[in-house]
């Protein structure tokens, strides 16, 4: 016989917290706290498998549900030495719904089940309280009614406030026994009217009811919305606790009330909470009073006027605390604990671990490694590291006043406040002048950097999360809402609207990157703060981490911020953001209109100190760290000037016609940019231009490596390549200027050469094209739109119905998706190793930051990840988990010896399989409390899956020689005259 029934009560239970499948998280917490010896009215738990059952079987219950179910409550009649349904002395009963991971949406609590005309009377008479009783009956019909009967609530509040008013009364409190017994018949003389049949007075009926009506909430539009959001799977199903009551309102000597173990939005070891005299259940949260706090201090704190629980009931408060300890002793993390106190006498009703913010969850980890109640492991695992983005950027006020004006995309995290500028240009000014700036764009593109670098936030209007503004946003830690649909902006006007309400340029507003949300007005914010619990997370974590994190940076600024969050490196210099800046860009135009070699080369002789001077600072501020600079990737049109004024001045600079100068720019436009002349295509095509970079770039390591005494050996990444032959001329031209360098400055050259692997062919081709180069970097972000086919600054359009209708689960832009493309980053990286050994393997896409990617670039054993500088600390941390994950997996994994290439695909196709199933261990999610945190929000408890991931082993068997790149190292010679680096010129020319 199935045991669909689990009893708990009197010191045990059947179920324990680890039966949190089949109990749901209420449940098994309410069996474990029996277990454990504390004060829990009894009861019993209807399992998540009654609840699949219903629904697979045309919601039917099980045949023998009914009598597991009279005898689990026979036996909480025989604890409380009550009896459901009696009229003298009647067992009351709450009936709680409960899944895995609680979920709002779901049926809320009915409490006093069980009473009826008769009961009331009984339960009036041994009590000698019928305020109470009729108190109790009144909640009753009104929960009853609203979540099992469906009548609208807004029926029985009018008919409360009616009562109220009439008596002359605000509280509950003070309302009389027969003032509840009236309102008792008012409320059942409604829903008879509502209803065409009166209200149930058969507690049997009653009971079934609600628990039908849990069942049924499962389904409801609110849990299914719910649980998409969230991907719970539809099957888990949800449980039924069925308990008996404790009163809370029975009188002054009884209470309710909630509380955190800790403080959860601190984190401070103080107990926290609040509770209600004479009241019950959901009161307190309910804002029917106001509630009490727990503690003197928190009393002070609140300024609050009311008595503490400590100094009115100093007794119970005692023993509060005490399983407070126990609690925590016990579950090893805080607790949110619900509590009724009836005469006296406490009960515990639930517990759970507490939601916390990012600050909190910092504090209260590292504190509880420090009591010793965890190791530094799972304090390191107990943070979300996607959280720790609150804490690396300014955030709104909470106290503050906000006007919302609209919603869009989370762009880029921050909360920033300025005056609105439609003008990359204006930016710059307003910003020089001390303006603080948001800048609105329809979107972005590279001519807007100034300005975005410039402003403080950025908002545009359309695109998604990778579209330019956000990737560049978050490059640069600025706050941006991209693809804020509901804005109109009229550029001629200088205005934007949504919705009736104009702001013009020059009239402030707030963005918030992390919710989306745009406010009219200027919004305080608070500045973040990284020592303490947080450095020592940080510090924990490095300890565990097996990959290196390096950031993707081109400005000193970005760098210095990387190097500050921790960055062991650069893994992407993106050169052509050095080429947009105003006094260079004219230079680079000349270049791109250039008629010839030779003309191409003078141009370019003018854009190479600037470049030189670039590189050199990156080496001065990275002192020693490893950088990789790729050379120049975007399609060259990009550069092309737009306005006439442009033109004009191009025209000045080249002495060609302004005609000559658009037919040139006619003929650069491509089709198709993205697939086009771009990468190292453009130096297929224009040697000259790679052989200016890599002699910037091997002339600053000259520089910088006189002025410290130490040689500075930079990785020079080849863009967009797909045949080995790219690689190889690549190599050829770069030797070759190493050469030339080394001879002019007498300096020593070393240097690394690899490529970025971007394109589908590239990732199958690795072994050959690991014969030249030395690392792989995986572009991730081409390499997902290569793969997918799918134009990443086109895809924001229909990707949400791709996310509604399951196709896909995520913007693969946003998290790698690891089935396919991490196939390709799988199948790129063994068989580059394949044929060289200690190859050199990162990724610097932008999911070089995103925690569920890092853990597949762990399990698939790549060196390092490389992200954005204010996405550093949270890579380093996910870094630090997915290897304590992994760690179990690699001392099971033992050297498999000759890789047929069938047998690889099936392990790497295994390997993506078991990736995407771990992804949801990787998104735990403690979100942010309020006041009183989450009462109706969720408390996902991670899965952990602890899924070991053979690596492909080495083709040893096909190694083929490793070629090395020719003229690497070039012995010295005695040093020239010693130049003294230019000094960057200040981005200050204006750019038109
Ligand atoms: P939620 O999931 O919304 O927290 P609960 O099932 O925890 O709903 O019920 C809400 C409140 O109802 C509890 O915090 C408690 O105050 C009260 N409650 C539930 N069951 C009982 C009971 N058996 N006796 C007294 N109060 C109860
Ligand atoms: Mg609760
Ligand atoms: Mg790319």
């Amino acid at each position: 016989m199935a045991k669909w029934v689990y009893s708990f009560g009197n010191g045990k239970a059947e179920g324990k917290a680890e039966m949190r499948n089949l109990l749901g998280g209420k449940g098994a917490n309410l069996a474990e706290m029996s277990n454990l010896g504390l004060p829990v009215p009894p009861g019993f738990t209807v399992t998540t498998e009654v609840c699949t059952h219903y629904y697979a079987n045309k919601r039917e219950y099980p045949a023998d549900l009914r009598a597991q179910v009279n005898a689990a409550l026979g036996q909480v009649e025989k604890i409380t030495g009550r009896k459901f349904g009696d009229p003298a002395k009647p067992l009351l009963v709450s009936v709680r719904s409960g899944a895995r991971a609680s979920m709002p949406g779901m049926m809320d609590t009915v409490l006093n089940l069980g009473l009826n005309d008769t009961t009331v009377e009984g339960l009036a008479a041994e009590s000698g309280d019928p305020r109470f009783a009729y108190d109790s009956y009144r909640r009753f019909i009104q929960m009853y009614g609203d979540v099992v009967l469906e009548v609208d609530h807004h029926h029985f509040e009018e008919l409360l406030e009616q009562a109220k008013s009439d008596r002359g009364v605000s509280l509950d409190t003070d309302m009389t026994a027969d003032d509840w017994k009236a309102l008792v018949a008012a409320y059942k003389a409604m829903v008879a009217k509502q209803l065409g049949r009166p209200f149930p007075q058969d507690p049997q009926e009653q009971l079934w009811g609600a628990v039908g009506a849990v069942f049924a909430s499962w389904m409801n539009q609110r849990a299914n919305t719910y649980r998409r959001l969230h991907q719970i799977p539809e099957e888990w199903g949800t449980a039924v606790n069925i308990q008996a009551m404790v009163f809370g309102n029975m009188g002054p000597d009884c209470a309710t009330g909630v509380a955190f173990t800790r403080d959860p939005s601190t984190g401070e070891n103080e107990f926290y909470g609040e509770f209600l005299i004479n009241a019950q259940g959901e009161d307190v949260v309910a804002g029917i009073r106001t509630p009490q706090q727990l503690t003197i201090l928190g009393k002070d704190r609140q300024k609050s006027k009311l008595p503490s629980m400590e100094e009115a009931m100093p007794e119970t408060f005692a023993q509060l605390c005490d399983i407070r300890v126990k609690l925590e002793r016990h579950y090893r993390d805080i607790q949110d604990i619900e509590f009724t106190v009836e005469k006296g006498k406490l009960y515990m009703l639930q517990t759970r671990n507490g939601k916390r913010t990012a600050a909190a969850a910092l504090r209260i980890a590292v504190e509880l490694a420090e009591e010793g109640l965890i190791d530094r492991k799972t304090a390191v695992g107990r943070i979300d590291p996607s959280s720790l983005d609150q804490l690396l950027h300014p955030t709104l006020d909470p106290k503050a006043a906000k006007s919302i004006l609209t919603r869009g995309l989370p762009a880029s995290p921050g909360a920033a406040s300025g005056i609105v500028t439609f003008s990359a240009d204006e930016a710059e000014t307003l910003a020089g002048e001390g303006k603080a700036v948001i800048l609105v764009r329809v979107e972005t593109s590279p001519e807007d950097i100034h300005g975005m670098h410039a402003a403080r936030g950025i908002l545009t209007t359309r695109g998604g999360m990778t579209s330019h503004a956000a990737v560049v946003a978050r490059g640069m830690g600025r706050a941006c809402v991209a693809g804020a649909g509901e804005i109109r902006v009229d550029y001629a006007a200088k205005t934007m609207s949504v919705r009736g309400t104009v702001i013009k340029a020059g009239e402030a507003i707030t963005i918030d990157g992390g919710t989306g949300d745009v406010f009219k007005g200027e919004v305080p914010t608070v500045q973040p703060e990284l020592s303490g619990h947080f450095a020592t997370i940080m510090e924990w974590a490095d300890s565990f981490r097996r990959m290196k994190v390096r950031t993707n940076a081109e400005t000193p600024l970005d760098a210095r911020t990387a190097r500050r969050f921790g960055a062991e490196g650069i893994g992407l210099c993106r050169t052509e953001h050095m080429f947009f800046d105003p006094s260079r860009i004219t230079a680079v135009r000349e270049m791109i209109v250039a008629d010839d070699a030779s003309q191409r080369a003078k141009a370019l002789a003018k854009i190479q100190p600037f470049q030189r001077d670039d590189f050199a600072e990156l080496f001065r501020i990275m002192d020693g760290l490893p950088v990789t600079i790729r050379l120049l990737d975007p399609p060259l049109h990009e550069f092309l000037p737009h306005s006439d004024a442009d033109f004009a001045e191009l025209s000045k600079a080249t002495g060609k016609s302004l005609g000559e100068l658009k037919a040139r720019a006619e003929k650069l436009t491509e089709m198709n940019p993205m697939l086009g002349h771009r990468g190292c295509r453009l130096a297929v095509t224009y040697p000259e231009i790679y052989q200016m970079q890599a002699r910037a770039i091997f002339e600053a390591c000259a520089i910088v490596g006189k002025e410290t005494g130490r040689k500075v050996e930079p990785e020079i990444m080849i863009p967009l390549v797909a045949m080995k032959r790219e690689l190889d001329l690549m190599r050829d031209h770069i030797a070759k200027v190493a050469e030339e360098v080394r001879a002019s400055s007498g300096v020593e050259i070393s240097y690394m050469l690899g490529t970025m692997i971007e394109l589908p062919r590239a990732a199958l081709r690795a072994s050959e094209i690991a014969e030249t180069a030395e690392f792989f970097s995986f572009g991730t972000n081409d390499l997902t739109q290569t793969t997918f086919g799918l134009s990443r600054d086109d895809s924001a359009a229909f990707l949400g119905a791709y996310e509604s209708q399951k196709i896909l689960t995520r913007d693969p832009f946003v998290s790698m998706d690891i089935d396919g493309v991490g196939e390709l980053v799988a199948i790129g990286t063994s068989r580059g190793r394949a044929t060289r050994k200690n190859l050199k393997v990162g990724i610097c896409g932008e999911h070089g930051g995103d925690p569920a990617s890092i853990h597949f670039c762990e399990r698939t054993g790549l060196d390092y990840v490389s992200c954005s500088p204010y996405r550093v600390p949270i890579a380093r941390l996910a870094a630090a988990q997915a290897a304590i994950q992994a760690a179990p997996a690699k001392a099971a994994a033992k050297p498999t010896a000759k890789p047929s290439t069938e047998r690889h695909n099936r392990v790497l196709i295994s390997a993506g399989r078991r990736a995407a199933g771990s992804r949801v261990s990787a998104g735990r999610n403690f979100a942010a409390p309020t006041a009183r945190p989450g009462k109706k929000k969720p408390a996902p408890k991670p899965v952990v899956k602890k899924t070991p991931v053979k690596k492909a082993a080495p083709a040893k068997k096909k190694a083929a020689p490793v070629k090395k790149a020719p003229a690497k190292k070039i012995a010295k010679k005695p040093a020239p005259k010693k130049k003294a680096p230019v000094k960057k010129p200040a981005k200050k020319l204006k750019k038109r």
